[in-house]
């Protein structure tokens, strides 16, 4: 595991894509993921390099003797900081930890309006990927969304915002997660199973499949 990489440019200066004011440095649960926060509290993410497949398949198996008798908040933290831990553990799984140590409540997910790079509103941009969104700034700067995530080829370097989930969809996610699917179910660890049905957000079904 180790920490994205932030180009200069972003570092020195970027752009909230919801209100175009400036982002500084926020406090995050998750110790791995640079938060950017602006003057009316949109939160993004600069995750981490999200672990492989291969590996994140491998997490229900995993055995950490250490966290036994830890509080559901202390699981839930030392999945989000062990590196071992954290190097097994789902991207989405991990922002919904994070979501659920926070405990924020967001209404709307984030609309992307203003671009991250230099704060000019963002148009239209066809191009090839029927995945994603194109956008382009009124300064050409190009960047593609999908899932809530802004990206764009920044000094060279891939970089994503993520905005936060707002609370519907979390709930999704969650009943998604705890409903029994045979790709999902080896990335989810008991552990983190039980850290996702602690959540107010988890649907009452869910919990009842959970069981
Ligand atoms: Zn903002
Ligand atoms: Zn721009």
């Amino acid at each position: 595991m180790h920490l994205a990489i932030i180009p200069e440019q972003i570092q020195a200066k970027c752009h909230c894509p919801c209100c175009g004011d400036q982002l500084a440095p926020g406090v995050t649960a998750d110790p791995w993921a640079t938060c950017m926060v602006c003057k009316r509290d949109h939160r993004f993410f600069i995750m981490p390099e999200a672990p492989l497949a291969v590996d994140t398949a491998r997490a229900a198996e995993a055995s950490f003797p250490e966290i036994r008798n830890l509080s559901l908040p202390a699981i839930a933290s030392f999945w989000l900081s062990d590196p071992r831990a954290r190097s097994v553990l789902n991207q989405q799984l991990a922002q919904l930890i994070r979501v659920i140590l926070e405990s924020r409540s967001v209404l709307n997910e984030p609309r992307f309006s203003f671009c991250s790079t230099c704060g000019y509103t963002f148009g239209n941009w066809e191009q090839p990927d029927i995945y994603v969104q194109g956008l382009r700034c009124s300064n050409g700067h190009l960047w593609t969304l999908r899932g809530g995530q802004l990206t764009s080829v920044v000094e060279g370097k891939c970089l994503s915002l993520q905005g936060e989930y707002a609370d519907i969809t979390v709930s999704q996610l969650i009943g998604v997660w705890l409903g029994g699917n045979p790709y999902l179910d080896p990335n989810l660890h008991e552990s983190v199973r039980r850290v996702l049905m602690s959540s107010p957000l988890c649907p009452r079904d869910a919990m009842e499949h959970g069981d």
